[in-house]
């Protein structure tokens, strides 16, 4: 079948990765500089962008201020880490380009594309003479977790697993009766399928359910906690009243003063900060890898990495991210998903995700 895992070669899945860490990192000692300024003072960041791009000149603004945010012009960034920075033709879309890295970023869009990777930005980018200006915000929290996590400080460790099967018992989820399909069986098989894989590479995985009973949301992550987790990856599918509706997304924790994706503006509460945004960048950089691998594996549409204040991620003491497997309402879907070589692709590509995700850990120094 297309979307089966084995029709694609290990290389594939696994190359760009690869060099495009090595890529990015840029020479040793640029990389030690953006270490130290990044470990010891953020603030410093600008100045450490500087002294790495001479070219710049003083007429061009790095940081401009807009309705009390900093913003940071992206032809600075992509500089600083080697990539050529340009407008596309028609002026609506920015490029950051190297070797093995190709990021569009849209004029006044909360929106990326990373690889083709969608990734939902906290803030519309503005464009200021002829420049385009991100959020810095979202530079540090989308764009240096994925380019260079060895920025940040405390790299998380990975161990132990913990996988949670989203719903269970009385709360059976998201149904398609006719095609007899409850989430909570769903979401149990794959992380069943997940599990084995994961033991058989050596991971210990606990899961937050091993049959089909009720958990309330509040205890899946204080199992978590108390097992000491290493990594959170709640497994859950997707449901919707059009039934055209379909493809995969990922969620990470959405970094404090920011709108989840599906809110236009922040509000009051998103002001306040949870234990899960200590894992800002892991999450970002886990949600990356695990959506790439899932869309890479399976095909079908990218709805992307999207940020949420899921209750399951709140107060995660590691990384963590909330998966939708699918639209179980998309009759095309529910089909397959009905097959058990189906599922057992989709945890695979689940699998080659936290791999990947572990690997990039490795590399950094
Ligand atoms: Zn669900």
């Amino acid at each position: 079948m297309w979307w089966s895992h084995g029709s694609l070669p290990f290389y594939f899945l696994l190359g760009p990765d690869k060099i495009e860490g090595r890529n990015l990192a840029g020479p040793r000692s640029v990389l030690r500089d953006q270490r130290c300024l990044f470990g010891f003072n953020r603030q410093l960041l600008i100045g450490c962008l500087l002294t790495i791009t001479p070219s710049i000149t003083t007429a061009q603004r790095v940081e401009i201020q807009h309705e009390g945010r900093t913003y940071i012009d992206l032809a600075t960034v992509g500089g600083g880490l080697g990539m050529k920075a340009y407008w596309l033709s028609g002026h609506k879309t920015f490029r950051l380009r190297s070797q093995w890295t190709n990021i569009d970023i849209g004029k006044g869009k909360r929106l990326l594309y990373l690889n083709r990777i969608p990734i939902y930005l906290g803030f519309p980018t503005l464009e200021s003479s002829s420049r385009l200006y991100m959020a810095k915000a979202d530079y540090q929290h989308v764009l240096q977790p994925i380019l260079t996590p060895q920025a940040f400080p405390e790299k998380p460790a990975l161990r132990r697993i913990v996988i949670d099967a989203g719903h269970g018992g009385n709360d059976s989820g998201a149904k398609n009766d006719a095609y007899r399909l409850h989430e909570k069986n769903l979401t149990l098989d794959v992380s069943q399928r997940l599990k084995s894989m994961l033991e058989r590479r050596g991971y210990e995985v606990i899961m937050t359910r091993e049959r089909d009973v009720f958990i309330p949301l509040e205890r899946r992550p204080q199992i978590a906690n108390r097992a000491k987790g290493d990594l959170f990856i709640s497994i859950h599918f997707n449901a919707a009243a059009r039934t055209t509706a379909e493809g995969y997304e990922t969620f990470a924790l959405t970094p404090q003063y920011q709108a989840s994706s599906k809110y236009s503006e922040p509000g009051r509460g998103d002001s306040r900060r949870y234990d899960g945004n200590d894992q800002d960048p892991w999450n970002t950089l886990l949600g990356y890898h695990v959506q790439r691998s899932l869309v890479q594996a399976m095909g079908g549409t990218d709805r992307g990495l999207k940020r949420a204040r899921f209750l399951v991620l709140k107060h995660l003491h590691c990384p963590g991210v909330l998966l939708e497997l699918g639209f179980v309402s998309n009759p095309e879907t529910a089909q397959k998903v009905r097959s058990a070589t189906f599922r057992q692709s989709l945890a695979q590509s689940l699998y080659d995700g936290i791999i990947q995700y572990h690997k990039r850990l490795q590399r950094i120094p």
